[in-house]
This record gives C-alpha cells, sequence and structure tokens, in this order.
C-alpha cells in the first residue's frame, strides 16, 4: 500500500520535499523524502521534519527510529544513531550466548545492539547501561527494563560482578584529532562522549578492557569495535588485561571487532 495515501501526504507535498532536500545536498532526496513522509503525521508535521533533514539532522533523529539487525530501534535527537557495520558485534554476541546467558551492553546508547541480540536470542538475560542521560531514556524506550546511568561498570548492579557472558561494549573509539574529519552529521547531532575516544582513540576502550577481567564470568567474553589501524594496540591491552585476545573481521561491513575472553586455565 503507498504510504503516502496512508498518512494523508499528498504529492504535492511530497515533491516539494524531494526538491528541498535535493537543494540541501541530500543525495538520496527521493527515498529520505519517502522515509519522512512515512513518519509525518501530516503535511505540516513533514515540512518540520525536511527542514531539521535539510539543516543536517541524522534520518534517524528526524523520523525516531532506525532499522538495525532486523529490529527497529527508536531514537531521540542527541542519541549516537546505530552504525550498518555494528552488525558484526550483534552477529559476535549472539554466536556467544546460550539459553540464559547474561549480556551487557555497556555503552549502550539507544541500546540497539543489545536489543538486536535480544532479537536474535530472546533468552538471554539483557543488561544495558550508558553515562549519558539522554542515552539511556532512549534505551529504555527500546529494552524496558535493566537499563542504568553511570559511567562504565559503576553503572551495573554488583550481583552482576563475575557472572557476565557478553560484555558488548561498542565504545567511542574516535582518536580526538580524527573527530573533525567526521560527517557534520555526527559532529552537529551526536554526543562526543559517543564519539571521542581520547588522543589514540582507545582510552574507553582500556578502561573497560582493565575492568572486564573482573566484571566477566569464567569462559565469559568482551567485544568492541575498533579500527583496522587500532588493532594491534587494542590486542597488546586486551593481553595485558590477562585476556586471551583475538580479532574478528567483515570485509563488506569495513568492519573490525577485537574479542577478549576470560579464560579459565592459564592465558598463552
Ligand atoms: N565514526 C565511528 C563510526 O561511524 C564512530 C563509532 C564509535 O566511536 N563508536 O563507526
Amino acid at each position: 500500500m503507498d504510504l503516502r495515501v496512508r498518512t494523508g501526504i499528498t504529492a504535492a507535498a511530497l515533491a516539494e520535499s524531494i526538491t528541498r532536500l535535493r537543494a540541501a545536498g541530500c543525495v538520496f532526496a527521493e527515498d529520505e523524502a519517502e522515509v519522512l513522509s512515512a513518519a509525518a503525521a501530516d503535511e505540516i508535521a513533514l515540512r518540520a521534519m525536511v527542514e531539521r533533514r535539510a539543516l543536517g539532522e541524522p534520518l534517524e533523529q528526524v523520523v525516531g527510529y532506525a532499522d538495525f539487525c532486523e529490529v527497529r530501534v527508536l531514537l531521540l535527537p542527541g542519541v549516537f544513531v546505530p552504525r550498518v557495520r555494528s552488525e558484526l558485534l550483534v552477529r559476535m554476541a549472539s554466536a556467544a550466548t546460550s539459553t540464559g546467558s547474561i549480556v551487557v551492553d555497556l555503552c549502550c546508547g539507544s541500546g540497539a545492539l543489545g536489543l538486536a541480540v535480544r532479537g536474535r536470542r530472546p533468552a538471554i538475560e539483557l543488561h544495558a547501561a550508558d553515562v549519558d542521560p539522554v542515552a539511556v531514556a532512549c534505551a529504555r524506550d527500546n529494552l524496558v527494563e535493566n537499563v542504568y546511568q553511570g559511567d562504565l561498570f559503576e553503572a551495573l548492579p554488583t550481583r552482576l560482578r563475575g557472572r557476565i557472558d557478553v560484555l558488548l561494549a561498542n565504545v567511542p573509539y574516535v582518536a580526538t584529532r580524527h573527530i573533525p574529519l567526521l560527517p557534520a552529521e555526527a559532529r552537529d547531532h551526536e554526543p562526543r562522549t559517543a564519539l571521542d575516544g581520547g588522543e589514540d582513540g582507545l582510552d574507553v576502550f582500556r578502561a573497560v578492557i582493565s575492568g572486564a577481567g573482573e566484571w566477566l564470568a569464567p569462559g565469559g567474553i568482551v567485544l568492541s569495535e575498533i579500527t583496522e589501524a587500532q588493532a594491534e594496540t587494542a590486542l597488546a591491552a586486551v593481553r595485558d588485561a590477562g585476556l586471551a585476545a583475538d580479532l574478528g573481521h567483515d570485509d563488506d561491513l569495513e568492519a573490525c571487532v577485537v574479542r577478549g575472553q576470560k579464560t579459565v586455565g592459564p592465558v598463552r
């Protein structure tokens, strides 16, 4: 069924939206106008949404959702938009769970990763946390329960200490000097705390890794997305923390994930 008919958006209003988006430099003006029309309650709302988009706000924040790994993630303005490449984290996390596994989505933002893993593995026990109150509100919209606000592990209930089977941490990993090179959508509309990983981009990663040994269950794993250029430094940090370390790659997604495991026997 034609979404424009359902939402009462006329063909003229749609055409006007396309023209405005194209003038603003949106490469996929037609597609975006369709998405905006489907999300707008009426033409007045559509015009306001098109204007926000034309001024550079990410489409997902304007319409209030992102489709990520077969789940629809609700989004609020100012919350990190889940990236397609993070599907690798979801796949690796899902593969490591079984019934009753405790999965923690740390630095959860909207809660997209946890929601996607739970979509694939409904029998897990999921917890999520973020330092940013806006992100936490958004994650509560998505996950409903077990969402905490606070700085990394400090946010988590102490009963999870030593019991986490899969610790997902899509930390901010952009080196501070690379922040100006990010697309304006990210620079202007996503929180700096969700992007900036300090001098080499790995400050928050190192903080997560140094706490992981204490919070993981025996055999539990920690998964973090990084860049290829950070891989050697990240692997060394994981090994220094006494965890076994390896990498996952997906060339199509241009994704690189470092995995640390709390081994039960001696670490080689
Ligand atoms: N710019 C990075 C990306 O698009 C940001 C990811 C991050 O810092 N978590 O994947």
